[in-house]
């Protein structure tokens, strides 16, 4: 049964702060479990009863003895298992989004958005969960539109890593239970306000290892990368981003940014869109992509 949306997103606020709670503790060494059960998580239904019942620890104790011993050869934003491409001969191109979080990248550009609904642009969103609790409203009413599917950006936008290798600036997980974590917390989040489980999981700064990648695949991910880079961290100018769509070739999955309302992405999108339109270009999520890729 699906719960009345107040009342889901009451339950999604209180586990956005348990699991930030979480992050914050994990820096400083401290075990999940600890963790959860010390943010007074008692009170807040499912992902936490599961924790405290051991479900959460478990599945996380299992797979770090799974992948433990397995050293990673690739590293990269392409290396095996990562979607790249769909695979279809339709002229489509899926526009990915990312809402990265964090003190500088926690902006909303709500004029992009308005622009994708007017034009009924479909378009998958990746929300990191510092981004889902700076922006709750936003959130929320995109979690609640059809045109865009909601997927995962990660708890604290680590790369993929479980050595702990370094990508921009942000050092991966080193251990494969904290990769869980990554993944796993903000995967829940999402999925106790929509009601649905995210299918795509994007790491923080698209930097994966191939271990890292078989890990996120074991908890349900289909990991996604890119074809085309849109607008590189948001730094293009609208010219390069509206390049950028215009050259992508069919089946394009392009990565772009919603989080940076100061840039120029959506300025590029709103040039390239009407064009791309013109040449019989049909927009979609990834799951759609996908389902016509098989
Ligand atoms: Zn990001």
């Amino acid at each position: 049964m699906m719960l009345p949306v107040d009342i889901r997103w009451r339950c999604f606020r209180e586990m956005l702060c348990v699991a930030f709670g979480l992050g914050v503790l994990l820096l400083a060494g401290c075990t999940v479990l600890g963790g959860i059960q010390r943010s007074g998580a008692q009170a807040v239904p499912g992902a936490s009863d599961d924790a405290l019942e051991g479900g959460y620890a478990r599945m996380r104790a299992r797979l770090s003895g799974e992948f433990q011993d397995r050293v990673p050869c690739q590293w990269g934003q392409a290396v095996d298992g990562v979607l790249t491409r769909l695979d279809t001969d339709h002229n489509v191109m899926a526009l990915t989004f990312d809402a990265c979080g964090g003190p500088l990248s926690s902006g909303y550009d709500a004029e992009l958005i308005r622009f994708l609904e007017e034009e009924q642009v479909a378009a998958t969103l990746f929300m990191n969960a510092r981004w889902m609790l700076a922006n709750p409203d936003a959130f929320r009413a995109l979690a609640a539109e059809p045109l865009f599917e909601i997927a995962n950006h990660g708890l604290l936008h680590r790369p993929c890593s479980v050595t702990g290798r370094w990508a921009y600036g942000i050092q991966g997980p080193s251990t494969v239970a904290d990769l869980v974590d990554e993944i796993e917390l903000s995967g829940r989040m999402i999925t106790a306000l929509t009601g649905s489980r995210p299918v795509f999981y994007r790491p923080g700064t698209a930097y994966c290892d191939d271990i890292g990648v078989q890990v996120a695949r074991s908890l349900g991910y289909v990991v996604a990368g890119f074809s085309v880079l849109g607008d590189a961290g948001a730094t293009y100018t609208r010219e390069q981003v509206r390049d950028a769509l215009l050259a992508a070739p069919p089946g394009a999955i392009v990565i772009l940014h919603m989080n940076h309302p100061e840039g120029q992405t959506r300025h590029g999108v709103m040039e390239a869109v009407p064009l791309l339109k013109k040449r019989g270009v049909r927009f979609v999520t990834l799951s759609e992509g996908v389902d016509l890729a098989r």
